[in-house]
């Protein structure tokens, strides 16, 4: 037995548990038995879908904690994030030349011994090392060109709470012996981050270099100037920005997005050394207009996908009034406004990629599994689980038709900063 591996104490994840508790306590409230319900309802009988809408409402009330509930789907199985990330996978590849660029430009006139290196929203499964390694490949190219032995590596991962650390931390192993056959053997040191990256995360002056990639697009909280004084939300029918959504609305994001970018900046420039650099690739938009063409093109599908199920009766639509998810496609202008009033970093390099997903992979359902691992402990979190298959199988057949109409592509936003002071 190869102990490192298998030795562990038990651990116990209480919330499904706890969550069936609910749904059978719910149903039992209406009904004797749990199972009649469960047999009425795929018989589609009307005053079982009232059940079912009050027993997902019971899940959850009040504003969601962001920061507690938000995380990629865990482990390794079908509908986890580490099985349904390959366009990001892609997209990390796609930038690879930039991100090797930002390393020599670190690097031109200062050689550390000792280098801390960040990933920022590092989520599992198999991307959470893909741009590490391609930063530490970097690092040595350059060490080996100026002829000086190779630097110790400090290399942080930093994710919210929820995330999946133990995946990462039993597939640490694999990740040394990796490095160990690239020739940066023993000088490796990986060590996890539980914190929010919009709140100090690393010591002063600790970190060279910081990469981010697919995380910034996702805010602190949901924009609470999204609800009037009762509660009430003002994008009625939307989980993000639509052509629908009031000037308010759209003003709320933004605003959220300015609070958040340029908290992320602050730490950051305490955290970062002089002359560190940073990485950083996330959704963005490509025109000024609030809404574009391909601005929100995953989230439009979703609102709809949502709203099917509400005309079916399976959802309230007070629940899907009530749901905005914490996440914001910037224009090039509100990032550079930002980056500029906060004024701790430089831009090195700005470009932004449209990247269309069916040309790295040519299935809706593929795509709607993408989406499903990114946003399902959210929407969980607020729709209940019981309702779950139901929205992704209808935003699959959805995503089927976008896919038959158009290209559509998804605005990266690639970003390399210097701190300047
Ligand atoms: N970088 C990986 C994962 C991106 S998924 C890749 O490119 O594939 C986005 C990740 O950002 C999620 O794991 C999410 O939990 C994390 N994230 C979102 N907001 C965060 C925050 N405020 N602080 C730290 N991590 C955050």
């Amino acid at each position: 037995m190869e102990v490192t591996s298998v030795l562990r104490m038990n651990d116990h994840s209480h919330r499904t548990v706890a969550r069936k508790g609910i749904f059978r306590q719910c149903c039992s409230l209406e009904r004797e038995s749990p199972m009649e319900v469960a047999t009425a309802l795929r018989m589609n009988v009307v005053a079982e879908r009232r059940i079912f809408r009050q027993c997902c409402s019971l899940e959850k009330e009040g504003p969601m904690d962001v920061a507690n509930v938000l995380r990629m789907n865990e482990g390794t199985g079908k509908m986890s994030y580490a099985q349904n990330s390959w366009l990001q996978k892609h997209g990390i590849e796609v930038i690879k030349p930039i991100t090797e660029e930002a390393v020599m430009n670190m690097l031109s006139t200062h050689f550390p011994e000792r280098l801390g290196i960040a990933d920022l929203g590092c989520s599992s499964g198999p991307n959470t090392f893909s741009a590490l390694t391609i930063i530490i490949e970097a690092v040595c190219t350059k060490y080996e060109q100026v002829s000086l032995p190779m630097p110790e590596f400090l290399l942080y991962l930093n994710d919210l709470p929820g995330n999946d650390f133990n995946s990462i931390f039993r597939s640490l192993p694999s990740f040394y012996e990796m490095m160990k056959e690239t020739g940066v053997p023993e000088s490796c040191f990986v060590a996890a981050v539980a914190s929010s990256f919009y709140c100090r995360s690393f010591p002063s002056n600790s970190l060279h270099f910081v990469h981010s990639s697919y995380s910034l697009h996702w805010l602190s909280q949901v924009p609470p100037a999204l609800y009037d004084e009762y509660g009430k939300s003002l994008n009625k029918g939307n989980v993000y920005i639509t052509e629908d959504s009031p000037a308010s609305v759209t003003y709320a994001f933004l605003q959220q997005f300015r609070n958040d970018f340029s908290r992320f900046l602050k730490f950051r420039s305490q955290e970062v050394v002089r002359d560190g650099c940073m990485v950083l690739m996330f959704y963005g938009r490509r025109t000024k207009q609030a809404v574009d063409e391909e601005s929100g093109v995953l989230w439009t599908t979703l609102s709809q996908a949502i709203k099917n199920l509400v005309s079916k009766g399976f959802i309230e639509d007070e629940k899907l009034d009530s749901f905005d998810l914490p996440y914001y496609e910037p224009s090039a202008e509100e990032v550079e406004e930002e980056l500029k009033r906060e004024g701790s970093f430089t831009i090195l390099h700005f470009e932004q990629k449209p990247i269309a997903p069916w040309e790295a992979n040519k299935n809706a359902k593929n795509l709607a599994l993408i989406t499903r691992a990114a946003v399902e402990p959210l929407m969980k979190y607020h729709f209940g689980e019981e309702v779950m298959d139901m929205i992704f199988e209808e935003y699959t057949e959805l995503m089927q038709l976008d896919f038959d109409e158009g290209k559509k592509k998804l605005i990266h936003f690639v970003l390399v900063l210097k701190r300047s002071n």
